[in-house]
């Protein structure tokens, strides 16, 4: 059993999990706090007038607090001096004066609070979807096989996750900053009647902190440590409960077997996340009591002063009142320090995403060459050597061989021999591990890779299915000209998408694939003329099919490639087929075993050498005998 959940983490996780799980030390999320300048420049940069708006609204409201409080005090006062004169000189109207002040304050911080609500939620909303984008954008600029490292992967993922606690960081943030004014006033008043107030106030609330970042960092580490296994949690409830794969899990009756994996991880997961919290709730509770003694400690103490007179009664309620605001306020600064440093921490995945480089990039500290129009001589391989990332083995190895210009070349070998491997080296989305690949005689890497891609087309065998409608599915081939209607059905009409379209209820507005409602799904062969179509839209220089025609049956791919061989006319290509009678309509073929170069030669050439590819076309020609 192990060996197949193995494999099926392998698959989740594309590489075993690294091992040894991250913990954090007081240092570290300290230096977490590192991060919030660099976030605050980026939500400043999201709407400079939102958040200084802002932080406007909160500077008044950081006021507002302690002018209540101190009103009230005059108040009380008041009523104390009225209620000691005698009854025909009292008169309420400096108390009326004074409420109805209070009540103007009382108004104005509500006010103040949901226009600081509303700010906080249109730049939380804004700033998520900037960072989404930005988010998008930079792991488009990424290479491939970045993609392929599951280290990568979980740092996009998690940087991915936090996009809601980001802007639940950014308003925690900047309520740090208004409630540490709010402190700031109260603490003056506070300190002016007895400075040892404010050191009562600290023992009361740091034990709780201390408690609570401890905490905190246990569960950070925790749901670190688990990315990994969160993935491959996702990726079983994916699998279980998925179009794409209801199919085989019916067939194969793999209900069982996911959902127990799922149980096992989740489980153990639950029991880790249980004892965390069962331990937190109690210390929670502990901490306070012991801030609820350091209150009443300080309430004594203010009353006893008041008793002896040496207060007022307003005084007395000022202070304690003070007091009390000044114990929620700290309570509530330190432990949203505990989950900005928690975010900032979350914080430092984002920006480790976003601090990644892509490698395969234009050289920029020589000029670029211009991409040849048209290409004179073509893709010459000098003993090109690639391995995968973590792969033992080699996919390609001493491989040295000239794709002419205007040659169509076909590539022959078993799966796993390195075919797909060559086109990806061809189009740059790998570099070569050893040797090099010349374009007219100058190395592939002189070139601008964005350019480069523009003159090359290639349509993969696992090609995309867009859940998208028909008309952009093969406009995909060339996006920028998705409203060219009369190019796209020229393009359907050369790979015979046509007669799939014209199938569909709403032709080339249909929607295909079956993720969105009223989609309509296609069987593999029509999906591979859709992706076909996208070479024909592509008009690139080289062009490359990698067995996308597989799934057509034996006389819609020769219909195909009849027309492929009219479309590359002049043109460069290169076709990957296991039919060989798709193989021999190309100018030459060249075969490779286990990423090595076995032979290369036209059909005729290769037949009359009664070597490998003679074999290989014997043994498919006798299955048709
Ligand atoms: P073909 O296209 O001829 O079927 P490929 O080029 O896809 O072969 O694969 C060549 C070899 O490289 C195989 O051994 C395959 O397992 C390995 N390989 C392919 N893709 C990857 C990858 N992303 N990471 C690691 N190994 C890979």
């Amino acid at each position: 059993m192990a060996s197949i959940f193995d494999s099926l983490h392998a698959v989740s996780a594309k590489r075993p999990r690294p091992d040894g799980k991250p913990v954090l030390s007081v240092r570290e999320r300290f230096s977490a706090l590192g991060n919030l300048p660099e976030f605050l420049k980026l939500v400043w940069q999201t709407s400079p007038s939102l958040t200084l708006a802002n932080m406007v609204l909160r500077l008044l409201r950081a006021a507002l607090p302690v002018a209540i409080l101190y009103v009230g005090q005059l108040i009380l006062d008041e009523v104390v001096t009225l209620s000691r004169l005698p009854a025909a000189e009292r008169t309420l109207s400096p108390v009326l004066t004074l409420l109805a002040l209070e009540f103007g304050l009382a108004i104005l911080s509500d006010a103040l609070g949901r226009g600081v609500a509303l700010l906080d939620s249109l730049l939380g909303d804004l700033f998520a979807n900037r960072s989404s984008i930005r988010l998008m954008e930079h792991a488009a600029r990424l290479d491939l096989d970045q993609f392929e490292d599951s280290a990568f992967y979980d740092k996009l993922e998690r940087a991915r996750r936090q996009t809601l606690s980001r802007t639940v960081l950014m308003s925690q943030v900047l309520s740090q900053a208004q409630d540490f004014i709010t402190m700031g006033f109260l603490a003056v008043g506070l300190a002016a009647f007895n400075p040892w107030l404010l050191l009562l106030l600290l023992v009361a609330v740091v034990p709780a902190f201390l408690g609570e970042s401890h905490f905190n960092e246990r569960s950070y580490s925790l749901v670190h440590g688990w990315t990994p296994e969160r993935r491959e949690l996702d990726y079983l409830r994916v699998t279980g409960a998925s179009d794409e794969t209801a199919k085989e899990v019916k067939i194969f009756g793999l209900a069982g077997f996911l959902t127990d994996r799922f149980r096992q991880l989740s489980d153990e997961f639950y029991e880790k996340n249980k004892n965390l919290v069962v331990r937190r709730a109690g210390w929670g509770t502990f901490f306070a009591a012991v801030g609820a003694a350091g209150y009443y400690a300080a309430y004594v103490y203010i009353i006893t002063q008041a008793v002896r007179g040496a207060v007022s009664i307003g005084q007395l309620t000022f202070l304690a009142g003070s007091f009390a605001r000044m114990r929620g306020l700290l309570e509530g600064i330190l432990s949203r320090f505990s989950s900005v440093a928690e975010g900032a921490l979350y914080l430092q995945d984002f920006f480790d995403f976003f601090h990644l480089q892509p490698r395969i990039v234009r050289d920029e500290s020589r000029p670029v060459r211009p991409f040849p129009r048209p290409i004179r001589v073509g893709f010459e391989f000098e003993n090109v050597g690639f391995k995968y990332r973590n792969a033992e083995k080699w996919a390609l190895r001493n491989l040295s061989f000239t794709l002419h210009a205007g040659e169509k070349l076909a590539l022959v070998g078993e799966n796993g021999s390195g075919k797909t491997t060559l086109v990806k080296l061809l189009s740059r989305l790998y570099d070569p591990t050893e040797g090099r690949i010349l374009l007219d005689g100058y190395d592939l890497r002189e070139y601008d890779p964005q350019e480069l891609r523009q003159e090359i087309g290639v349509i993969f065998q696992d090609f995309v299915r867009f859940q998208l409608s028909a008309g952009q599915n093969l406009a995909v081939g060339r996006i920028e000209e998705k409203e060219n209607t009369a190019r796209i059905q020229s393009a359907a009409a050369q790979s015979l998408a046509d007669s799939v379209v014209k199938k569909l209820p709403q032709g080339y507005d249909q929607i295909i694939g079956r993720r969105f409602a009223g989609g309509v799904d296609l069987s593999g062969g029509e999906w591979q003329k859709i992706a076909l179509g996208r070479a024909y839209m592509r008009d690139a220089q080289l062009l490359i099919l990698d067995e996308p025609t597989a799934a057509l049956d034996a006389r819609a791919e020769y219909e195909v490639f009849q027309r492929f061989n009219e479309l590359t006319q002049g043109k460069t290509a290169v076709l990957i087929s296991h039919r060989f009678s798709t193989v021999r309509m190309a100018d030459r073929i060249l075969v490779i075993e286990q990423g090595k170069f076995i032979e290369i030669g036209s059909h005729q050439e290769l037949l009359a050498r009664g070597g490998r590819y003679a074999e290989l076309f014997q043994l498919q020609a006798a299955g048709y005998r």
